[in-house]
This record gives C-alpha cells, sequence and structure tokens, in this order.
C-alpha cells in the first residue's frame, strides 16, 4: 500500500476562552490538516497545530516542509515500511510537528488497511485516558471557580497550574487557594513554560511546601544547565522536561545529564513512532511520564488518547485532554466526551478521527 501523495490543509478555528501561559498566548487554532493518501484508497489523517513562539514551526512553514520537503521523498513508499519512511524525515532537524502528524496519518493508514484501531497495534493496555485539565493565567478565585466547575461537570480531579509568572507571590497564592478549595483529593502540579530561573522555582517549592503538588514541569530553561541540575537535585517532586525534550535524542540528554527526572510526551510533536521511543527510554530508565497536550484539537488529542491509552506507563496518570473545550468548533465529526473524568479511544479502524467536510470546507484556508 503505496503513499501517492500527501496533502496539507491549513485552517483557522477560534478560541472561546484564549489560553496564556508563561511562553505565548493562543486565540485562534491555526493548524494543519495532514492527509496521507494511498494507492489503494486509504486516506490517514493528523492534526498539525504549530506552536512558533515554542518551536518556531508556523502554519506555513509546516505547509511547506511536508509539501516541497517531505511528500517527494516519501511518495511511492509503502506505509507499513515506517522505519524507511523515518530514515527520510531523520535527515531533516526539527520540524518536529510536521514529522509528528505525517507519522500519526501514516500510522491512521495502517490500522485503516488491518482494519484494526491503532490504540491495539500500538499496546492496547486500556480503553481510555484520565482527563487532567490545564488552568491558565486568571486571578487565584477565577482558577478555583473553573477547577470546581470542571470538576463537578466533567468528573475532572486533576489539575495542571499553568505558572511562571512574576511576582512568584501570584502563582504561590493560586497554589494555596486551589488546595484549600479543592481539598486533598484533587492532583495539583505547575507548569511554568521555562518562566522563572531555578532558584526562584526552588523559593516556590519552599513557599507550597505541604500543598502536596505532584510534578513541576519545565520550572526554568534547561540551557541553564547547572542551576537546572541543582533544582532537580533539590526538588521534592519530579521536574518534567517538556519543550526542553521534543526528540528522543534531547531526552536522551536531559535524563542523564540531571536536567529533569520525568518526561512529558506529546503526540503533536513526536508522532507515535518516536512517542515509542521516548516513553521505552523512560521506562527503561525508570522515570515517570505525562501525556502532555500541544493546545491540540479533538483531532489532536484523540491521538494522545490513543497513545496514552495503549501503554501501562502512560495511562498512569491522568493525560492533558481538555484544551479542546475553549474552541469555538472543531473537525472531528464525532465530537470527543469527557465522561466520568476520562476520554475513551474508538474501537474503529485506524486512530478515528474521521472528519467533517462540511466543517472542513468552512474553516479551511485554502
Ligand atoms: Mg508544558
Amino acid at each position: 500500500m503505496k503513499i501517492e501523495r500527501v496533502e496539507v490543509i491549513p485552517y483557522s478555528i477560534p478560541y472561546t476562552h484564549p489560553l496564556q501561559f508563561a511562553s505565548g498566548k493562543v486565540t485562534h487554532a491555526d493548524h494543519v490538516l495532514v492527509r496521507v493518501h494511498t494507492d489503494d484508497g486509504v486516506v490517514g489523517t493528523a492534526d498539525a497545530p504549530p506552536r512558533p513562539y515554542t518551536y518556531g514551526e508556523t502554519q506555513e512553514s509546516i505547509s511547506t516542509i511536508i509539501t516541497k520537503t517531505f511528500a517527494p521523498q516519501v511518495t511511492g513508499l509503502d506505509v507499513f515500511d515506517r522505519e524507511r519512511i523515518h530514515a527520510v524525515l531523520r535527515r531533516t532537524i526539527h520540524n518536529q510537528v510536521a514529522k509528528g502528524a505525517l507519522d500519526i496519518a501514516v500510522w491512521d493508514a495502517i490500522g485503516k488497511r488491518l482494519g484494526a484501531p491503532v490504540h491495539k497495534l500500538l499496546g492496547g493496555y486500556t480503553d481510555r485516558l484520565r482527563v487532567s485539565h490545564m488552568l491558565g493565567f486568571r486571578p487565584a478565585h477565577e482558577l478555583l471557580d473553573e477547577a470546581l466547575r470542571f470538576g463537578e461537570t466533567y468528573g475532572i480531579s486533576t489539575f495542571k497550574l499553568k505558572v511562571g509568572r512574576r511576582p512568584l507571590a501570584l502563582d504561590i497564592e493560586a497554589c494555596h487557594v486551589l488546595r484549600e478549595g479543592l481539598g486533598d483529593g484533587v492532583e495539583i502540579y505547575l507548569d511554568a513554560n521555562r518562566g522563572w530561573t531555578a532558584n526562584e522555582a526552588l523559593e516556590v517549592l519552599r513557599r507550597t511546601e505541604g500543598l502536596g503538588l505532584t510534578l513541576l514541569e519545565e520550572p526554568c530553561d534547561a540551557k541553564e544547565a547547572l542551576s537546572r541540575r541543582r533544582l532537580v537535585d533539590r526538588s521534592p517532586i519530579p521536574v518534567v522536561g517538556d519543550e526542553s525534550v521534543p526528540t528522543a535524542g534531547d531526552v536522551s540528554r536531559e535524563l542523564l545529564s540531571g536536567g529533569c527526572n520525568a518526561i512529558c510526551i506529546k503526540t503533536a510533536r513526536s508522532g507515535f513512532t518516536e512517542a515509542t521511543e521516548i516513553l521505552g527510554l523512560c521506562t527503561g530508565l525508570g522515570v515517570d511520564v505525562t501525556m502532555g497536550n500541544q493546545i491540540d484539537t479533538q483531532v489532536g488529542s484523540l491521538a494522545t488518547v490513543t497513545f496514552g491509552a495503549a501503554h501501562e506507563a502512560t495511562s498512569r496518570r491522568a493525560g492533558e485532554l481538555s484544551n479542546f473545550l475553549d474552541m469555538a468548533d472543531d473537525l472531528l465529526a464525532e465530537p470527543l466526551l469527557i465522561t466520568d473524568g476520562t476520554i475513551r479511544v474508538r474501537d474503529v479502524p485506524g486512530v478515528g478521527a474521521e472528519i467533517d467536510e462540511d466543517k472542513l470546507a468552512t474553516y479551511r484556508l485554502s
């Protein structure tokens, strides 16, 4: 089953509630839908969410690198020969989101061709993933209101608080208000998106001691190697690498150099193939993993659920899966539902991201 062509469709869907955090703000989902067409009529689909302020990839760059560089080289290859496809993609460094979407679209095509759900092909560990909800920069009482509302409406009991603000007291207050208002049964962890220095992060850890926070993600720039290592050594909770570890090689470097001791896996930037390599490194070295969100659409979130539910280690913790609730619409024909705080995989061939063609026609840019 050979790749006949690769289609890129840039589209834009507005957010009803723009998400603000230390490294940026998002008002529209300016994404690219990637479709791999095969010579026997199977079409694999994936979503590519550019994050220019973090990785430098844009809607335009993703469309261009796929159309001009990757598509000509993978056209004619068999979708089952994934290692040959990746040998092509590996020649180009960076462009992780473009590569990730191509990889997921290939897996989707494989699943459809075999008549098998991709979550089964990847591992088939469980059929759902618990949902963690992300709380952006807002006054503490508004964050608490949102967390309580999401707990009541969706059954969510895990919250990631976006921090990294100055003065530090803003975030420290939010931690205390959330813990007091949510009680001990709710998991709270932090993501600073490199907003602090290592010493500021240590101060926040001191002033939130006893609150039972579970993880501290990307507290400072991982390039500040020595201070970051000092922070990791002294932190009572795992320090999670996220934007410092987009590739398996980055994961190796950061874990072995002491820059972090837990890893955030994002299928949007790793696809399923490199996410599998990253997961193997993490389980082999004995460090925790989380399934992160690249402010994904429902199409992207379904890919995260597909990978996360397929493996034991990735399904231990709640995955970040609720950002799509802030979008005005989505391309997925059958909406993702959060029930009892979980999202289920789809037991259909492929990943299960059937696209609503009318919606695509409405939101596509070309
Ligand atoms: Mg993060």
